[in-house]
């Protein structure tokens, strides 16, 4: 199921990555030991109460000059209306209401999202209950104060921003169904491979339920296995802002990754490995989503016996967190090997679904470990009592040690490895896990 999007609008300074870093910084910290976790500013996952949802700090975007019409501000306030299912707009007590405030609130209003106003800095409520009041005058009924330096009404407003989260379509029919999303920038040939498979295989039509607005869906049968193929290109929205803004697609490809088995990035051969695509590709890692690095248009390059060779050591390099993931060089155009991308993403999903019974588990550390002992820390040994896989999608392990803080990354990053080198789990990421036991 797609998690909600939450969007944190306002002018500069009123305090919204004080406030995203609040949401989200208590999960940050709880994710941390995660290898290859990577931290983003501007988008991040946040929880509460248990549902879960993305929380985008909008104050981060900024926009290309030249439409010299609208300011940021606004066309932030465009990208939350457009692409958000709820909206924190935050204003500042200390202030008050300001010209800005009113042009973000004028773009809020004209559509019907959920909005929530946090009046923010707000350290002593009884002083500052004018002060607050003031910001009803914008027009949205629903208003919070809070302080995000000290804390303070952070789960009021959230317990308001959930309430505005409505159940999606349940899935249930496509269960069982690998779900495979195209992820990558704009113009790599997203739709271009979609519509080549479609092309080469058994379609079936139908209206497909849980069909977001984020991207299109298609079912087709590949060599008697049902895949839905995920395009999140495939929908060119019309909006205000400019059609190939890259928050745009970052947040549609969030969506596409959260609700499938395997993600394969696009990369464009001839332009190699970018930000964004990097940015796009953590999503996916951290996602536990399998994982699939597929370089298009390789028909475009001239190529001699060290070009994949080349490439490929390329690749690694700029996406190293990602080194599990197979690569695989196609041409949509042409259809060079794209009848290979289906089977391997069925491979891959098995990878990402393999659980390993807790004695081969064990087998496999204690082997490692006697032949690589862990390192001292000022001669503490860490032990390692035993491990345990406790769940998949992905493949997640626990360890159960003597001191978790003696636990390092290299260390585990070496128990990964050789987990990898026994079990294969080739295009899923591993979750490591460490468990104080005395
Ligand atoms: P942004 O530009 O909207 O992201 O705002 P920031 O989060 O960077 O905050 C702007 C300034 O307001 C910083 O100096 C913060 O320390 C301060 N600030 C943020 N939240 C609060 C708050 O709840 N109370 C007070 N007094 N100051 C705050
Ligand atoms: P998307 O935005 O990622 O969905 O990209 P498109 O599928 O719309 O492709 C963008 C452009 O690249 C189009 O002009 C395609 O014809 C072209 N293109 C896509 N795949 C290939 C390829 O493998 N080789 C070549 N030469 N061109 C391609």
């Amino acid at each position: 199921m797609a998690l909600p999007i939450v969007a944190v609008v306002g002018r500069p300074n009123v305090g919204k990555s004080t406030l995203f870093n609040r949401i989200v910084g208590q999960r940050l910290a709880i994710t941390e030991d995660r290898p290859g976790a990577t931290r983003d500013r501007l988008y991040s996952k946040g929880e509460w109460l248990n549902k879960e949802f993305f929380l985008v700090d909008t104050g981060g975007m900024t926009f290309d000059e030249g439409d010299v019409l609208a300011n940021d501000v606004t066309k932030q306030a465009q990208v939350a209306v457009d692409e958000c299912d709820v909206i924190i707009f935050v204003v500042d007590a200390r202030t008050g209401i300001t010209t800005e405030d009113l042009q973000i609130a004028q773009i809020l209003r004209r559509e019907k999202k959920p909005i929530v106003i946090a009046v923010n800095k707000i350290e002593d409520h009884k002083k500052q209950e004018l002060d607050f009041i003031e910001f009803y005058s914008l027009g949205f009924p629903v208003m919070v104060s809070i302080s995000a330096a000290n804390g303070f009404g952070i789960g009021d407003l959230l317990d308001e921003v959930i309430a505005n989260f409505t159940e999606e379509h349940d899935e249930t029919e496509e269960e069982g169904i690998l779900k495979v999303t195209f992820i990558g920038r704009p113009n790599v040939g997203k739709s271009s491979m979609v519509n080549k498979l479609l092309g080469q295989n058994r379609v079936i039509v139908s209206d497909i339920p849980g069909t977001t607005r984020d991207a299109i869906d298609s079912k087709v049968i590949v060599d008697g296995e049902t895949f839905i193929l995920v395009d999140t290109a495939g929908l060119r929205r019309k909006s205000k802002v400019d059609d190939d803004v890259e928050y745009y697609s970052v947040l549609r490809s969030i969506r596409a990754i959260e609700r499938s088995d395997v993600a394969i990035l696009v990369i464009d051969a001839t332009t190699g490995v970018t930000e964004q695509d990097k940015r796009v590709a953590g999503f996916a890692h951290e996602g536990g989503k399998g994982c699939i690095i597929m370089i298009n248009k390789w028909d475009l390059l001239e190529k001699d016996n060290h070009s994949v060779k080349e490439f490929t050591k390329n690749i690694r390099n700029e996406l190293g967190y990602m080194d599990y993931a197979p690569i695989i060089f196609v041409s949509a155009l042409t259809g060079q090997r794209a009848h290979k991308l289906l089977p391997l993403a069925k491979q891959v999903a098995a990878e990402n679904d393999k659980r390993i019974s807790t004695s081969l588990v064990n087998d496999v550390i204690f082997d490692s470990i006697a032949v690589t002992p862990p390192p001292t820390d000022r001669g503490r040994q860490l032990k390692i009592l035993y491990t345990s896989q406790v769940s998949t999608k992905p493949p997640t392990f626990v360890f159960f040690v003597n001191d978790t803080e003696l636990m390092h990354f290299s260390y585990l990053r070496f128990l990964e490895n050789q987990l990898r080198t026994a079990f294969g789990f080739e295009g899923t990421p591993l979750r490591m896990l460490t468990r104080q036991r005395s």
